[in-house]
């Protein structure tokens, strides 16, 4: 999104990943210069858009020229500096603090701006490295955190955030003639491995100044259980008289599956479902995200949206999310359930047993859930459907689709996340931009076309011109993500809206 970018990446130590990791986030806008070999003058800077300052050995600092860097952006440049650096040149008095066992040093978010985009004042979010750059929940000693200290905020300077450990300053905004300064630590947070509590969000507020990371996406302190959940989807309804939540009948587990619903039934529907393996759980919050501004903007985007009629179950299995697990309440994958081709991919076992990992049930759409969501198709006979799940980035295709309708929504999906998020995939996948560009064709992977047991591919045999599932990145053991999944879930939704309302029969 946005305007290419121009950045200038200046180090003592070009191969520090943060070198590798700058230019995947950001392909071909990216040039490294090593400031103790090159001269780095501010006519130099000056034919870049964005300054990436970090000082890895402390003894080359004096070789940095950061009256340079501030004449840059006294100029108009955007600086991100390194607190090291930063904290040196301005006379702060810097400190590193080690944390052991089962502290893990956070960030308190103090000033809500386009840095802290996302995040609400009062927030806390992990921040924090580990020794000898091991991915951070394999070590609990030696976490590592720096903090400028007694830090008075002199005029242009603001703490946009805090440590948690002990209240020094973690990230600051300084205004600088016509540009600005962000000084935080990219030196000590590892690169973001999918589950990071210390780094998952590394690059999250260098994109959102540099510009384009986060849009939609909203911070939840904490995972709510099945019951809060349903509450607060009450209490977005009752805020607004376009949403509706419903009671779709009860689950496996006696509880009632809710819905939002949004609009005339009578106008194309579109579904969007998520934890249907219920440890998957974090694309339900992008869910609520995007129905909270659905029901306050209409008009989101220019879109007419009430054009629409959105059924949206953030949570398709409640007992599998409030258990992390991935079957219902009684033993069964429920995306193996549907009453399509029931039993045609059961997973090699010795005996198949309820809890089996894929077990597929007792019979065609045995489960409570699947006779709900199979309802909802039937009844509704939607234009799209997308039921979201975490593994990897990737969309999966059932064995028949509208190929121009498919290729449109992904077309927009793939540009709505270009250059905006940065993490590893689980769960030793590549580091890369958080991307949909990857489709697995799964009905088509075999002659004759595989009719794969899912809801999906029962909503395409149905006539779904759009039926698929989305992969994200997820199952993590906290809400360290939820910016970055809130965020490309409600992408990926307004870009399959945008398009369902373009291909309005
Ligand atoms: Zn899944």
């Amino acid at each position: 999104m946005g305007d290419p970018k121009r950045i200038l990446f200046l180090t003592d130590t070009p191969g520090h990943t943060v070198g590798m990791d700058l230019p995947l986030l950001y392909p071909g806008q990216v040039t490294i210069l090593d400031f103790t070999a090159r001269t780095h003058t501010p006519d130099i800077l000056s034919a870049y858009t964005h300054v990436v300052t970090l000082v890895q050995d402390g003894s080359h600092l004096p070789r940095l020229d950061f009256g340079a860097v501030e004449a840059y952006a006294r100029a108009g440049g955007q600086v991100v500096s390194c607190l090291f650096e930063y904290a040196r040149h301005r006379g702060f008095f810097f400190s590193k603090t080690y944390a052991g066992g089962s502290v893990l040093p956070a960030i308190r978010i103090n000033a809500a701006c386009d840095i802290t985009r996302g995040f609400n004042v009062g927030d806390t979010i992990g921040w924090f490295g580990a020794i000898s750059s091991a991915p951070d929940t394999l070590y609990e000693n030696q976490r590592v955190q720096r903090q400028i200290m007694g830090l008075s905020a002199p005029e242009g300077v603001t703490v946009l955030a805090s440590s948690t450990v002990n209240g020094g300053a973690v990230m600051i905004e300084e205004r600088v003639g016509e540009g600005r300064i962000l000084a935080l630590d990219l030196l000590s947070l590892n690169r973001p491995h999918f589950n990071s509590h210390g780094s998952l969000n590394k690059y999250l507020f260098p994109g959102n100044f540099i510009g384009g990371s986060v849009r939609y996406g909203k911070h939840y302190p904490r995972k709510l259980s099945y019951g809060e959940f349903g509450e607060a989807m009450h209490a977005l309804a009752a805020a607004s008289p376009r949403l509706k939540v419903v009671n779709e009948g009860p689950c496996s587990d006696g509880r009632p599956l809710w819905s939002f619903e949004m609009g005339d039934p009578a106008d194309p529907t579109l579904y969007f479902g998520a934890a249907v393996h219920g440890w998957e759980w974090e694309n339900a919050y992008g869910l609520l995200t995007l129905a909270e501004l659905l029901a306050r903007d209409p008009l989101i985007e220019s879109m007419e949206t009430e054009r629409l009629h959105f059924k949206i179950v953030p949570i398709q299995n409640p007992y599998g999310y409030d258990h992390f697990i991935q079957q219902n309440a009684r033993g069964v994958d429920l995306n193996n359930n549907s009453s399509l081709n029931w039993g045609a991919f059961a997973p090699a076992q010795d005996v198949l047993l309820p809890w089996d990992y894929s077990f597929g049930g007792f019979g065609p759409a045995s489960e409570a859930e699947i006779r709900i969501i199979e309802r909802i198709i039937d009844t509704c006979a939607p234009r799209c459907v997308m039921d979201f799940h975490t593994a990897t980035y990737i969309l999966v295709l059932p064995h028949r689709y509208d190929a121009a309708l498919f290729g449109a929504i992904h077309e927009e999906m793939k540009n709505r996340l270009r250059d905006r998020y940065f993490a590893q995939q689980p769960y030793n996948g590549p580091y890369e931009q958080v991307n949909m560009d990857r489709v697995l064709r799964l009905g088509e992977s075999t002659d004759p076309p595989s009719l794969y047991p899912s809801f999906v591919f029962y909503a395409a045999e149905k006539g779904t011109p759009a039926a698929f599932a989305v992969e994200m990145s997820g199952n993590r053991d906290d809400v360290h993500a939820l910016v970055m999944n809130t965020d490309t879930v409600v992408e990926i939704c307004l870009a399959a809206t945008r398009q369902c309302l373009l291909h309005r029969p």
